[in-house]
């Protein structure tokens, strides 16, 4: 099983080595969401889906103009420059093309729910503004990734529902599609 902290340098990985890149600690972006949350109250979830929508298209759209596209899987290249890039690890199950489940580990837009309950950090890396684990799965930003990148790849609307989220207590986050 693989380590589910992430161990490598980001400086280091392909994506980002020869860009600019900041670092949003997990601490920063669970205080972005916090504010989210101040601003919007519960239509934070529908803003950041939406922006991850987006966001998933203008990256597919990207990724297949430019020259590593050509060379294997762009769903593989994908998932694999946002694991370096610290979101976690996907693992996506196709099933003759098509789409049956998505699994993530360790999301980067959950991981900081767990910090004041059962996770592998501890109290001196807990500041103490986390999170609260809460009832219901968080990763709005990544189902509508997801959604984006599944349906340009597939070529036809996915939609999904995140059964299972770290927020809530779940060992990882499953996506499965909403009919
Ligand atoms: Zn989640």
């Amino acid at each position: 099983m693989e380590n589910l902290k992430n161990t490598h340098d980001p400086s280091n990985t392909r994506q980002i080595k020869n860009d600019y890149a900041v670092i949003l600690k997990d601490q920063t972006l669970a205080d972005i969401k916090s504010a989210l949350k101040a601003l919007f109250g519960p239509a934070d979830q529908a803003f950041l889906y939406a922006i991850g929508k987006m966001y998933g298209i203008y990256y597919y759209k990207q990724l297949l103009n430019s020259d590593v596209s050509s060379s294997s899987n762009i769903l593989e290249q994908i998932f694999e420059f946002k694991r370096e890039e610290g979101w976690g690890n996907f693992e996506i199950s196709l099933e003759n093309g098509e789409f049956k489940n998505a699994v993530v580990r360790d999301s980067f837009e959950a991981r900081s729910y767990r910090w004041s309950g059962k996770s592998p950090h501890t109290m001196k890396d807990m500041p103490n503004k986390s999170l609260e684990p809460v009832p219901m799965p968080q990763c709005s930003f990544l189902k509508g990734f997801l959604e984006a990148v599944l349906s340009f790849h597939l070529k036809k609307n996915i939609h999904l529902n995140e059964v299972e989220c770290i927020a809530a207590g779940n060992d990882k986050c499953i996506f499965l599609q909403k009919f």
